[in-house]
């Protein structure tokens, strides 16, 4: 549970990142935001997730305990930090990385969420590099972002991991980019050759294969919707259904001109 922080200077409030027990097994700390498209208090919408595809419809971050009233609020609440108020959030959480209980720790960069903006990518960039003695990492799927924003210049204390499951999938070279994939069981990721990132997430960044196999979350009707797909799988084929689908309005278009 997130706990009261007392560095000097700073009024009484919750820390910004978060730890559960899984988390605190492996030395990881946590920022979380919001999922995909969501209501904001003044009636507005956002989406934080720009690139998410098939994945929206199996988000574990979507359903469960992230859907309770106080955790949603709390993430609304980092949402706002950091979008609206850009600089005091950088302020903050480059202060709150100097406190000794994050040195040579790890800080995931979202267990729900994305880097919404160019502007967002570049101020956790900027504080990893204010931050030398911690270490970051992530999923994306903001993969022409971090290819644009990312690859050729990126702090040394920063790893992520291309995620499957949303629009520019087709961007990532499966055989040599490091990416992850989720299974519907650790069966199926075995059979496909995938690292089992299980026992640790730092696997997703840490595992000597660049192919990271994701057991799916064990919600019910999340798992019956994959059935015994993957989300790569799904994201392909409805990519080639899309494609089909503007090949053919492009042959009308013809047709009628
Ligand atoms: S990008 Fe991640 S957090 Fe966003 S909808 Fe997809 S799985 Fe959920």
């Amino acid at each position: 549970m997130p706990e009261s922080t007392s560095t000097p200077g700073r009024t009484a409030r919750k820390w910004l990142l978060t730890q559960n027990s899984d988390l605190r097994r492996i030395g990881v700390f946590n920022w979380t935001l919001p999922a995909f498209v969501i209501e904001l208090p003044d009636g507005s919408h956002f989406n934080v997730c720009p690139q998410a595809g098939v994945c929206a419809q199996l988000c574990y971050a979507r359903v469960g305990t992230y859907r309770f009233k106080n955790v949603r609020a709390a993430h609304i609440r980092n949402l706002l930090l950091c979008r609206d108020t850009p600089e005091e959030f950088e302020r903050q959480m480059t202060e709150e990385l100097r406190h000794k209980r994050y040195v040579g720790k790890w800080i995931r960069v979202h267990d729900s969420g994305e880097f919404f903006s160019d502007d967002y990518l570049l101020t956790w960039m900027r504080i990893m590099r204010n931050s030398p003695g911690v270490r970051f990492y992530c999923y994306t799927k903001e993969i022409s972002r971090f290819k644009r924003l990312v690859v050729n210049d990126a702090p040394d204390n920063f790893l992520w991991c291309y995620s499957l499951g949303g629009k520019e999938d087709h961007l990532i070279d499966l055989n040599t980019e490091r990416h992850a994939d989720v299974f519907p069981d650790v069966e199926a990721l075995i059979a496909a050759e995938y690292t089992d990132q299980t026992e640790s997430d730092l696997l997703s960044v840490l595992s000597e294969s660049p192919l990271v196999g994701i057991p799916a979350n064990r919600i019910p009707h999340l798992l019956k919707k994959q059935g015994r797909e993957t989300f790569g799988s799904l994201q392909r084929a409805r990519d080639e259904k899309l494609r089909a689908k503007n090949e053919r309005a492009g042959q009308r278009f013809a047709l009628a001109h």
